[in-house]
């Protein structure tokens, strides 16, 4: 592993150096702002009259239109949600300056070539590793979100110090700049979320509720059990990994997990994690949400408005209702998980304005509903460059 630090960085790399940052979501917000605290000429550019104008303004930054933002810009980093990027930068291309540094914070749209810069641009990643606020606030109190860094074009022969210059300047040397490829990135990210963050813990902790529901224990004490506690246990595992979890565990805690755990992650599931790592890494995972964005989304709109339509979620809202401490706004929420808080307010609304959710989840069959998900049709095996001829 190559592990860069503060003292590795070129300081000459972006000195004196505009950068435009496209997009003030979750990450553009953190970026734009350390970048200025560490001195740098920042311009943010956001669509007129919208939210990240305001807010980037209010926040004593210099706003303009993207297309006006990239013009004279030595960086530019493309910090607006993946699936709308390519979109984007048709609108900017010709205004990149030649020998700029065009630069991701995740590699979906280069890596499965979405986006194709031209030959004269340096085109780097940049990805924190944790989201915006975060990168902000650990900013802010002298220390930085590790961030991992790659180059996929190199046309001045300095992409590789200016990503590192930059990955200084919104505080990631302090915590550590690791190499790797925009392959890598992408296709870890995208694992990780499918399998185990995202996709993975919340069908682990769906299922267990249902099975303990399904065999008549109340609703209310499996949401506690099998979604409310799981907090602690990630609390200590990312705070000390296995062996801190196992330090604050009953010893029958411990025996539970290490006897049962294997049975229920067990070999079934690690092969379907193999093929939905094979999925992401042919590019069929990317072919299929490229082709569901270009239809307006009509799956995923279903399968979203499925996910929250379960009988958990009616008896969390009931419950979170009386642990006020969990209601703190989360600032820079991705827009993805803005929808989702959204549609769980409405739907704690309309639990509220009748009876108790609690009560109301109760007296419900307890339902289980698992996805329909319409398997997909076998195809050739593909590749990242098949996607990218395909797009
Ligand atoms: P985000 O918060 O969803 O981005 C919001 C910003 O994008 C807003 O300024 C919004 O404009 C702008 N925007 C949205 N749609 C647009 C469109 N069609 N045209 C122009 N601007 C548009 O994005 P993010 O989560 O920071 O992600 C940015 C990049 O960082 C992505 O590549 C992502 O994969 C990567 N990343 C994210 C995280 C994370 O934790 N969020 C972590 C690592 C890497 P308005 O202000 O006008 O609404
Ligand atoms: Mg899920």
């Amino acid at each position: 592993m190559k592990l860069y630090s503060q003292k590795d960085v070129d300081r000459k790399a972006l000195k004196g150096a505009r950068i435009a940052i496209l997009g003030y979501g979750s990450q553009g917000r953190a970026h734009a702002l350390n970048l200025k605290d560490t001195g740098f000429d920042v311009v943010v550019g956001v669509r007129r009259g919208g939210a990240g104008w305001k807010q980037a303004r209010r926040e004593g930054l210099e706003v303009a239109e993207p297309g006006q933002a990239v013009q004279g810009a030595d960086l530019v980093a493309v910090l607006i949600p993946d699936p709308v990027q390519k979109e984007l930068y048709q609108g900017i291309r010709k205004g990149l300056k030649s020998g700029a540094t065009l630069l991701f914070a995740h590699g979906f749209n280069i890596h499965f070539g979405q986006i194709k810069p031209a030959k004269d641009l340096d085109v780097v990643l940049i990805a924190p590793k944790g989201p915006g606020d975060l990168v902000r606030r650990q900013y802010q109190e002298g220390r930085g979100v590790p961030c991992l860094l790659a180059v996929a074009q190199d046309a001045t022969g300095k992409a590789h110090a200016r990503a590192l210059a930059y990955a200084h300047g919104i505080g990631g040397t302090r915590g550590g700049v690791i190499e790797t490829t925009f392959a890598e990135e992408t296709e870890t990210d995208l694992f990780g979320e499918q399998a185990v963050l995202c996709g993975g813990a919340t069908e682990l902790v769906v299922k267990g509720f249902e099975t303990l529901v399904e065999a008549g224990y109340q609703p209310e004490v499996a949401y506690y059990e099998c979604l409310h506690e799981l907090k602690l246990i990630v609390d200590l595992l990312h705070e000390g990994g296995l062996a801190k979890m196992h330090q604050f565990i009953s010893e029958t805690a411990k025996y539970g997990d290490l006897t049962r755990g294997p049975r229920i992650i067990n070999e079934r599931v690690k092969n379907e994690m193999r093929k939905v790592l094979k999925e992401v890494r042919s590019g069929r995972f990317a072919r299929q949400w490229i082709r569901e964005n270009a239809q307006g989304r009509p799956n995923y709109q279903k399968l979203l408005a499925e996910d929250i339509d379960r009988q958990i979620e009616r008896v969390g809202a009931g419950l979170r209702a009386r642990m006020p401490w969990l209601q703190q706004k989360r600032p820079g929420a991705p827009a993805a998980a803005t929808a989702r808080a959204v549609a769980g307010r409405a739907m704690a609304k309309r639990a509220a304005a009748k009876r108790p959710a609690a009560k109301r989840a109760a007296a419900k069959p307890a339902a289980s509903k698992p996805l329909k998900k319409k398997p997909l049709k076998r195809s050739r095996p593909e590749s990242a460059a098949a996607v990218r001829d395909a797009a």
